[in-house]
Formats: C-alpha cells, structure tokens, sequence
C-alpha cells in the first residue's frame, strides 16, 4: 500500500475550500440554544453582513437551510414556481444539467438555451428565447454565475440586458455557489429575484449550509407558487423567530461566519476580488506556458469568460486527466479538481478561490507540473515560472 504523503494536504479544488485556522476554531464552539439573545445578535450580524457580500440593500428576504446547495436550488424553484412552468435554463455545464434534471424531476418544464461548454451562452440566444416567448410561460431564467465545472463564468450585467432587451417579466434565478465572495456579483444593480449561495467556497467555511436570498419581485411570485415544500418553504420560516431555518438552527456554522465575515470585511471585498483576479491569472499564465508542445490548454476559450475562482485544465487527447490528479495527489499531497459529466478525464480543475495566497497557488502549479512530467503528457515546461513572472515583474517588495 502506498504511504500518505507527509506535509499539509494542499487543498486546491474548485470547494470545498481550504478553511481558515481562525474559522475552524471559531466552528468549535460549545452548544447554545439558538434562541438565546446572544446567538440571535450573532446570527443577525451574519444575515447582514451577507446581504453586505450579495451587495443589495434593499428589502431582500434571506432564507438559509441546513443543507449544501443542491437545497438551495431546490428551495428556490419550490417557492417560485407552479407545476407545469417553464423554467429557461442556460446551459453553462455539468452544474446547469443538475439544476435542470432538479427543475424536471419536480413537474416544471425546462427550456434551455444551448451553449458550448467551452464558451457559454450566446445572450442574443437568451433574448431570442424570451421574445419567442409570446405567451409569456417562462416564469424564471435561470444562469450559473460560475460553471465551477468548465471554469466559465457568465457576465451577468449583460444577461440582465439581454432579459429587459426582450421586456420579458420572468424571474431571474443566479447560483453564485462558486463566485460569491471570489468574483462581483451585484444582486440589485442586475436584478435578480433570487440568489442562491453556499457555504464552503468564497465563504470558506465547511460544507453544509446554503442560502436563498430574495428580491421583493420574487416574495411577491412565491405567494402564487403552487409546488410543494415544507422543509423549505419560506412563509413557514417566516413565521419563525430567525425567519428562516426549519428545525435545528446550527449554530456553530454561524460562529464560523462571523468570523469569517471578519476576514473578507477586513480584508475589503474589493482586495478579495482583485486577489482573485491575481492568484487566477498566474493559473492561467501557467497554463499557457504548458500549451506550448501541444501541451493542456485552459478549456474556457473566450478570454472575458475566463473564471476567477476555477481554471478547467483540458488535457491533449489521449492523456487521462485522472492520472494526473492521482499522481498530484498520491505523490505530493495536492488534491485537484476532477472533470464533470462529459469533461471527466479530459479535464482536471485548479481551484483558486478562498482562503488562497501566492505560495498555495506556486505549490499547486508545481505539482501539477511534475505531474504532467511523470505521467508524460506532453506540455512546454516553465508553467510556475510564468505565474511567479506575472505576480512579481513591475511590482514593489513590499
Ligand atoms: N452549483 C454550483 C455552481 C456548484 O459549483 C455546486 C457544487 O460544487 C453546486 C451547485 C452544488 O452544490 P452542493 O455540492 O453544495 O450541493
């Protein structure tokens, strides 16, 4: 049997997350009643501070459930829509087929707007769809902010004009589980009815929480909405004292939030953003330089769509993608991302987003480097010294 490899796991998949010490040991807190007055102040800084990170401030309702996000999105579609409503799914990847066979599997129709996994969606399609639409059936649009599974991310200032350019009433329903706290998002500035998060990417904390936040438009359609729901409905959650949550608050999710609230507000959300638009482009610097020799390539082909929080490796044809995620993992203790759907074993994922610094991301591109070596995949070598080139030349040392 081969021996684990000694040193610090370096977690670099697309989330779960690499989770701060002081959020750990936040998490490890003794058991409160989650109606004492203390954990009610803890837990209403947390509700504001998120709503901080979504960036609306208007009277948005946030529903969060014990649950990771595919609760989430089931949450959403149950309290916004009636059986037999169509739903407008943009194609994006491996996370919008899941979200669709969810949408099908609850009685809603699902009209999707196809795109290429390596480019996403054409918006002129989207407005196309929408005006064809003239009975006006599409209820809601629904867009993955972030393909976490072919590293696209879909501009969404564009897709809200795209949507007015139709005049089209449907809803807008965005997933940002892996662009939230990692990428802008702008839940009021582009409109959207509801938001759908979770807990263990950008907010880098563990696995078992997701949310819902919800524009005025959206309250005002979840009390037409037909489909059954109990566990996540929210007029039940209402009604309760944390207006949200049925059963069992968890609480110590919540000391883990606040704390790591406290990183991104002290950090500043706008140096979290451009610390990903960094750590990103050096990936993405280290994958061009392996290109030469017909080497991997990054599979997102526009460059404006480029993720910064997920670079999806696409291997030469021929080569196993999971070869060299085993060899990364087995060899040097690097845990990658797997390809999704029709993209496994021809891509393997960079994650970089959370709790990330430079070293992290050098440590991953080095392995992965020596991976592409040891399993004889052909690439150009210099991948880590392109990224260490772009994060250092013309900058200052301190
Ligand atoms: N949507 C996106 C964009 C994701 O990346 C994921 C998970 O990685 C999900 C939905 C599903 O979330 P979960 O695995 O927390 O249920």
């Amino acid at each position: 049997m081969r021996r684990k490899p000694r040193g610090r796991l370096f977690f670099a998949g697309p989330g779960p997350t690499n989770i701060p010490d002081s959020v750990l040991h936040a998490t490890a807190h003794v058991t409160v009643d989650f109606n004492d007055p203390e954990f009610l102040r803890v837990f209403q800084h947390c509700v504001i501070g998120l709503t901080r990170i979504l960036r609306t401030t208007r009277a948005t309702e946030l529903f969060l459930y014990t649950a990771s996000g595919h609760g989430a999105w089931e949450a959403t579609l149950a309290n916004l829509l009636s059986p037999g409503d169509t739903v407008l799914m943009l194609e994006s990847g491996y996370f919008s087929d899941a979200w669709s066979g969810m949408a099908r599997a609850f009685g809603l129709e699902v009209q999707t707007v196809a795109a290429d996994w390596r480019r996403g969606v054409d918006l002129g399609d989207v407005t196309a769809a929408l005006r064809a639409d003239r009975g006006q059936n599409i209820r809601a649009v629904c867009a993955v902010h972030n393909e976490t599974s072919t590293g696209v991310l879909l501009p969404m200032a564009e897709l809200r004009a795209a949507i007015d350019a139709a005049q089209h009433p449907a809803l807008l329903l965005a997933d940002t589980i892996s662009s939230l706290a990692s990428m802008d998002f702008r839940m009021d500035d582009w409109g959207v009815d509801a938001v759908v998060g979770a807990s263990q990417k950008g907010l880098m904390l563990p696995t078992g929480f997701s949310f819902t936040a919800v524009s005025k438009k959206g309250m005002a359609a979840q009390q037409r909405a037909m489909l059954p729901r109990r566990y996540f409905d929210w007029s039940e959650m209402l009604q309760r004292t944390h207006r949200s949550f049925m059963g069992t608050v968890p609480t110590s999710f919540f000391f883990g939030l606040q704390e790591s609230l406290r990183l991104l507000e002290e950090e500043g959300l706008e140096n979290v953003l451009a610390r990903h638009a960094r750590l990103a482009e050096a990936v993405r610097r280290a994958v061009d330089a392996w290109r030469g020799n017909a080497g991997p390539e990054i599979l997102c082909e526009d460059p404006a769509r480029r993720s910064n929080s997920v670079t999806s490796v696409l291997l030469p044809a021929g080569h196993d993608a999971e070869a060299v995620r085993r060899t990364a993992m087995e060899r040097f203790h690097v845990a990658l991302g797997g390809g999704l759907g029709k993209l496994h074993r021809k891509v393997f994922r960079i994650g970089h987003l959370g709790d990330l610094n430079e070293p992290m991301v050098l440590g991953t591109l080095g392995a992965v480097e020596m991976s592409l070596r040891l399993n004889r995949v052909p690439h150009a070598r210099g991948g880590v010294d392109a990224a260490m080139a772009f994060l250092t030349d013309g900058q200052e040392p301190g």
